[in-house]
């Protein structure tokens, strides 16, 4: 699973260049084309850019990506720059007219409008600067019936939600929407939807049928013959605890095309951030002590979830592999070095708080202080969705490998 690059690193790196986080972007180029070659042609492959916003993982994924869903005036410069000429979808709520404005000098290819007022402050702002044409995606709420969701772990449409627009609302939103009645600058391209989280593939595909229905009638309901496009969104579910059980992209993909074929003359689109880079990404770190509380074994690491948050937030083990250290020079302490053997233990970090926690009770053959810990799967929504200065610890390194 580790490669050798990213393991001779994490073993030569000095103690005090960890923790570091280490991107293979040989398997993130790898992993990238095989999803691309796994989805019919027609379909529009974009990234989610806040799972890992990075500029060495937005240019790889560049030859293998249609554009990137980004969702803050933040990301739109950010993306703009480190990508430029890619096409950018801009979702997000509680878009500001600055943003708007920016968005629309940068000359952003596709607005995802959240709600009725985005919408007119977008005509207005555009009127504004004088342009004539904006393509517009209405992000809906598509109902789906309970049941089509299954288990999602973050289900986002058909119920009470933040984000976009309840049906209701689309109808109010058409007269505002030139081929739907309107002279002023906003078309109405499409439809995007956003409604779960960590779907398997049959999931998926029954949601993206149901957003592409909906699509449909909406279309043929009111005669809008330039709504052409569908996103259905992002969430491919990834498993944390089994890295190696990954989403099924040859299902999904031969899924997609079936759908395609029922939809003629509208193109497909979907905007994955976690199941594109969440396996790319190593946090690296050492094993500072050992110790025993209550009967239960502790190993405290340099660094912790101020860097790599996502254990915390979703509540699981950050999946791991241990990186034995042996070499004389490893303990030069006159005292005996602190170990676990065959036994749990939880795997914690530097911070004063007990929530600090990466995993835990978690049988391992053997680890000791100053072996080197490598965390997997933290290539998405791990340190940017991180508070990096509570208790103020260095910050770690970041490594991009590419050979
Ligand atoms: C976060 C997000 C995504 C990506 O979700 P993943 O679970 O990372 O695939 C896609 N679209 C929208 C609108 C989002 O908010």
């Amino acid at each position: 699973m580790i490669t050798s690059a990213v393991r001779t690193l994490a073993t030569e790196l000095t103690g005090d260049d960890l923790p570091a986080y280490v991107y293979d972007l040989p398997a993130l180029r790898a992993h990238a084309r095989a999803v691309r070659d796994a989805l019919p042609p027609g379909l529009e492959l974009y990234y989610a850019a806040k799972a890992n916003p990075a500029p060495p993982v937005l240019r790889t994924l560049a030859p293998h990506v249609t554009g990137y869903e980004v969702a803050s005036g933040g990301e739109v410069e950010h993306v703009r720059a480190a990508v430029p000429g890619a096409p950018l979808a801009f979702g997000g709520p509680g878009k500001t007219e600055g943003e708007l404005r920016r968005a629309l000098t940068l000359g952003v290819e596709r607005f995802h409008v959240e709600s009725e007022q985005e919408l007119r402050l977008l005509a207005g702002v555009a009127e504004d600067a004088g342009i004539d044409a904006v393509d517009v995606l209405l992000r809906v709420n598509v109902p789906l019936a309970s049941d089509e969701l299954g288990g999602a772990a973050l289900a986002m449409g058909g119920r009470p939600s933040p984000f976009g627009l309840d049906p209701e609302a689309v109808q109010r939103c058409l007269p505002l929407l030139s081929g739907a009645g309107s002279r002023g600058p906003l078309r109405l391209r499409g439809i995007h939807a956003h409604l779960a989280s960590g779907l398997d593939a049959p999931a998926q595909l029954t949601v993206a049928a149901a957003i592409a229905d909906w699509a449909r009638k909406l279309s043929e309901r009111h005669g809008l013959d330039e709504l052409t496009e569908v996103n259905v969104g992002g969430g491919m579910g990834v498993d944390y605890a089994h890295p190696d059980r990954r989403f099924d992209w040859a299902a999904y993909g031969k899924g997609m095309a079936d759908l395609a074929l029922r939809h003629p003359g509208r193109t497909l689109r979907i905007e994955p951030g976690r199941a594109l880079t969440v396996y790319c990404g190593w946090y690296v770190t050492e094993v500072l002590d050992i110790k025993h509380s209550g009967g239960e074994a502790f190993a405290v690491l340099r660094g912790g979830t101020h860097h790599i948050r996502t254990p915390a937030t979703k509540q699981h083990d950050q999946p791991f592999q241990v990186l034995p250290m042996d070499t004389t020079a490893t303990w030069t302490r006159p005292w005996a070095r602190p170990a676990v053997r065959e036994e749990p233990v939880t795997l914690v970090g530097q911070l004063c708080t007990p929530k600090d926690v990466l995993a835990r009770r978690v049988q391992v053959p053997e680890l000791r202080a100053g072996d080197r810990v490598a965390f997997a799967m933290a290539g998405a929504y791990a340190w940017n969705i991180s508070h990096h200065d509570f208790l103020m610890h260095p910050r770690p390194g970041f490594h991009y490998l590419d050979t």
